[in-house]
């Protein structure tokens, strides 16, 4: 699984999709560029996310606000007093840790740990050796099965109370029953806030204190009103918006998974008090079904419930991804209450009510949230689509299957060879394409190392002009899913890729 992590972070960059940033100073941990490539794929993925939210729902517009807000709002979300991990320090290895992640990291050094044991045992017993009857019976297993497990489960139990002197103490005691990281040195847990500071102003004592946002809802909440009233919206309604969202992320070692500068794609569903339940139930429908619609496989994908609930919700679900480190949180469904329009019309003093006509009543409107991450829908993307295939010949081949529509460049033309005319046919083929997609232009090598190429790009067509396009017009179209070529009319290929490339 890890080597599949890898594989896919190298065939990033190899192919223009992702760039660490800044790396000829070696980088800035959590930080990440997208390349001639990535740039593509990442835009394509928020136009259909757009598509579906905006043009698909006459209900639904979208908003571009600002990063930069009034520091008021960041009181009044929540996120100045709660936007918190907590963190611990090894005083040994002087490494700071989220306690929560240090937690994910003892269950799998236990498991690992137990998978040790038991290949050292079945090498020793040979056939005799009976897994089941092993792990039962075996002492040191089962001190870190039981031990460990009911520490574990106590350590869950206090982070999520956030009784933090209790987590550094059962952090210690998970030490001593199973000693497996050597450190007994801990700090006491601090909570950490996420957001980023800045200023705004030149002078030093005129200067605000500002922060980057930590998520693009709030930019939603304070214009409802303006929205509302401008686009006279009546509810239910919603109101999408994609943009950079800022966390200085503690742990940050997943690549894009978790970066400290990302993107999010965010719709706020402004709906009656009372039928939050129904629209909660509606939109993990709708969601999961966009997801679905991209063919990536079904088993890919699960619903996590929320057991315990963030300040501002009544119901929270992620939708849940197979990465290649295993199902993680890809996007969250959220029901908010009145929670965000009643606190900011505490903290501004200025009424965000709804008049209803229907109940000839005001209100504040509930919320019901869908919020999904760009870059973490760019990952899953990304590492689905990489396939190593072994072909009927023996070889093996690297192809991106990436779901057409989303592909950065939907065709590459390939003259069979640089001479007899055929280049000139092939590049008045890419200049009559290019006002309907992204298409590129390959005479470089062998044509069977060009279609190579191409699949390890993710282009899902290739089309070839070869001598006999010279006679009557006709040029090979190649699958790259199934490799398989049809022989079509010039005039045709326009038509025949753009069925299977559009949104
Ligand atoms: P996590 O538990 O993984 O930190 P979260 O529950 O804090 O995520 P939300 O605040 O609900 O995430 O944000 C909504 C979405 O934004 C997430 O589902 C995820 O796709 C994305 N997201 C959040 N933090 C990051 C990050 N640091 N890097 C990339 N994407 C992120």
């Amino acid at each position: 699984q890890e080597d599949i992590f890898k594989k896919v972070i190298s065939h990033a960059k190899e192919y223009g999709y992702v760039f660490q940033s800044s790396e000829i100073y070696d980088g800035l941990s959590a930080v990440y560029d997208y390349a001639q490539n990535g740039v593509e794929l990442k835009k394509n993925i928020r136009e259909y996310w757009w598509q579906a939210m905006v043009q698909l729902n006459d209900n639904i517009v979208g908003i571009d606000a600002a990063i930069f807000m009034h520091p008021t709002t960041w009181k009044a979300s929540g996120h100045v007093d709660a936007f918190n991990d907590p963190l611990i320090d090894n005083k040994d290895s002087k490494k700071r840790y989220r306690a929560d992640v240090l937690v994910e990291d003892y269950v799998a050094k236990i498991e690992a740990k137990i998978d040790k044991e038991v290949t050292k045992a079945a090498k020793r017993f040979g056939d005799s050796f009976d897994k089941k009857q092993f792990l039962e019976t075996n002492q040191r297993v089962l001190d870190y099965q039981t031990k460990g497990d009911g520490i574990l489960k106590r350590l869950g139990k206090s982070l999520e109370n956030e009784d933090l002197a209790d987590v550094k103490a059962l952090i210690e005691e998970l030490e001593i029953a199973c000693p497996l990281s050597g450190s007994k040195n801990w700090t006491d847990v601090k909570q950490f806030n996420l957001m980023f500071g800045t200023k705004l102003g030149a002078s030093a004592d005129s200067a605000m204190d500002l922060y980057l946002r930590p998520e693009t809802a709030q930019g939603i909440f304070v214009n409802f009103l303006n929205v509302q009233k401008t686009g006279r919206m009546k509810i239910p309604f919603g109101i999408a918006q994609t943009g950079k969202a800022f966390r200085n992320e503690i742990v940050a070692r997943q690549f894009i998974f978790r970066m400290r500068e990302f993107e999010q794609m965010e719709m706020q569903y402004f709906i009656k008090p009372g039928t939050q339940q129904e629209w909660y139930e509606k939109w993990k429908e709708k969601r999961m079904k966009w997801h679905l619609s991209l063919g990536m496989g079904e088993e890919n994908y699960r619903f996590h419930d929320h057991e315990k609930l963030a300040h501002y919700a009544d119901a929270a679900a992620d939708i849940e991804f197979k990465f290649p480190f295993g199902f993680k949180e890809l996007e969250g469904i959220h029901s908010r209450t009145d929670f965000d329009l009643s606190q900011h019309e505490e903290f501004s003093g200025k009424k965000l009510q709804y008049f209803d006509p229907e109940e000839n009543k005001s209100y504040v409107p509930y919320v019901l949230e869908t919020s999904i991450g760009l870059d973490r829908m760019f990952l899953a993307v990304f590492s689905n689509s990489l396939k190593e295939e072994e072909l009927e010949n023996g070889t093996t081949r690297t192809v991106l299957k990436l779901p057409a529509v989303l592909a950065p460049a939907k065709a590459a033309v390939l003259p069979l060879l640089k001479r007899d005319g055929l280049p000139e046919v092939a590049q008045k083929l890419v200049d009559e394409l290019k006002w309907d997609f992204n298409v590129v232009y390959d005479e470089k090598d062998a044509v069977g190392r060009r279609y190579r190429r191409q699949d390890a790009a993710g282009t899902p067509f290739c089309v070839t002009v070869d001598h006999q396009t010279l006679e009557d017009n006709t040029v090979t179209i190649r699958h790259r899913d199934t490799m398989e070529q049809q022989r079509v009319a010039l005039d045709q290929v326009k038509a025949i890729i753009s069925k299977e490339v559009d949104m």
